[in-house]
């Protein structure tokens, strides 16, 4: 669908002063597809490269012309793809581009940083302003990441860690991924011992998924990880992180007190997030939007000063309470209910209520005062309480 900017501005009602928002930028390239990887990434040429460039600075003013005024950006992410692959000057560049164009107090500059890109460049993005690094380290078992496909070596995971601590970095996370086929005892011990080792600020236990249309898929269905087997690894991993100081903040996310991620906390906290790039996701009050997952057509649109939309949703009260409830249901924290019923007073909360009174009774939700939570003992199972209680 293509839109003006101009058009999502005359939808949008918003209420809330000092809406405070996050920006994504998605770099879409990668030196080689991952056979289990479903965002949309490809190998790039420079060429592509710099069609990326000029369309992001473009998307960045075109969308600033109508929407910056509406809040202040106070985080960044640099996602992908493999966006360390971008030089530390395009980094600034795009940096200073959004600081030009929005008002910004940036606190978190997230850069997601693959250990196959050399470490030399991480002093330069500490140098244009990224402050925290997202490593896409994946398993500290060789084995494990070749079975991957994955381009880098645990001695790489070690040396980029070692580098950016060099370079100045006081706030890394460490991506990894479990719930893999072959995966046994001794990967599990070698990635708790990485983390002992290496002492991320953060931690991503990721398991697996949307493996439907992905090469990965094969590998999975010649050795397939039972669910009991899943469940089994994912306790093990919540009982040894805790045990190395972690605290479980989400789902699949543990952090060092102070470290939990600001800019990913507003997708669980349904707070704003302007995305830029092709295939990247916005969502700012009662709008949702995503840009179209091709480099050519999004950068067409955006160069005669259009958008060109995968999907462009405007949402009544009853969705948004649903998707704030279910990402804010992922969060060890919970959501605030309380202040969710004032929030969308015109709807009926009756069956919510039942459904919250049913689930707790089965140790599904806890409502301790206000605050309402699924037991990080049941997180496994997250997703059947959520359609539990919102369908
Ligand atoms: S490096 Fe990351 S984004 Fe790129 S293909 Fe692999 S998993 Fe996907």
């Amino acid at each position: 669908m293509i839109l003006s900017p101009g058009q999502l501005k005359g939808k949008l009602k918003i209420k809330e002063k000092n809406l405070k928002a996050g920006a994504y930028f998605h770099y879409p390239f990668c030196l080689k597809k991952c056979p289990y990887c479903h965002f949309y990434s490809y190998p790039g040429q420079e060429e592509e490269h710099r069609l990326w460039l000029s369309g992001i600075q473009q998307e960045i003013s075109l969308v600033a012309e109508q929407l910056s005024g509406l809040f202040e950006i106070e985080t960044v992410y640099f996602g992908g793809g493999t966006p360390s692959s971008l030089r530390p000057e395009e980094i600034e560049g795009l940096l200073s581009s959004l600081s030009k164009n929005f008002n910004c107090d940036l606190k978190e500059i997230t850069l997601e940083f693959n250990p196959e890109t050399s470490g030399q460049k991480l002093l330069g993005f500490k140098q244009a302003g990224v402050n925290r690094l997202s490593l896409g380290a994946q398993s500290f078992s060789d084995w494990m990441l070749k079975s991957l496909g994955r381009l880098h070596s645990v001695d790489d995971i070690f040396e980029t860690i070692n580098q950016a601590r060099k370079a100045g970095f006081t706030n890394l996370n460490l991506d990894l991924m479990i719930g893999l086929p072959g995966e046994d005892t001794p990967v599990f011990e070698d990635n708790t011992k990485g983390i002992e080792i290496t002492r991320p600020e953060q931690v991503a236990v990721y398991m697996l998924e949307e493996l439907d249309e992905v090469p990965f898929k094969k590998a999975w269905e010649e050795n397939p990880v039972s669910e009991e087997e899943l469940a089994e690894t994912y306790e093990n991993y919540q009982t040894a992180l805790g045990q190395l100081g972690y605290e479980q903040y989400e789902i699949s996310n543990y952090a060092r007190q102070g470290y939990a991620c600001r800019h990913n906390l507003k997708y669980w906290e349904y707070k704003p997030v302007i995305g830029f790039g092709p295939s990247a996701a916005s969502h700012l009050a009662f709008l949702r939007w995503q840009d179209i997952p091709d480099l050519k057509l999004w950068s067409k649109a955006i160069l005669e000063s259009q958008m060109n939309l995968s999907e462009y949703l405007v949402l009544s009260q009853e969705t948004a309470l649903k998707e704030k409830l279910m990402s804010g249901l992922r969060l060890a924290a919970g959501v605030d209910w309380g202040l969710i019923k004032e929030e969308y007073a015109g709807l009926d909360f009756s069956s919510y209520e039942e459904k919250i009174t049913e689930l707790a009774a089965n140790g599904c939700l806890e409502l301790a005062g206000s605050r309402l939570r699924i037991p990080s003992s049941r997180f496994l199972v997250a997703n059947l309480i959520l359609s539990e209680l919102l369908f």
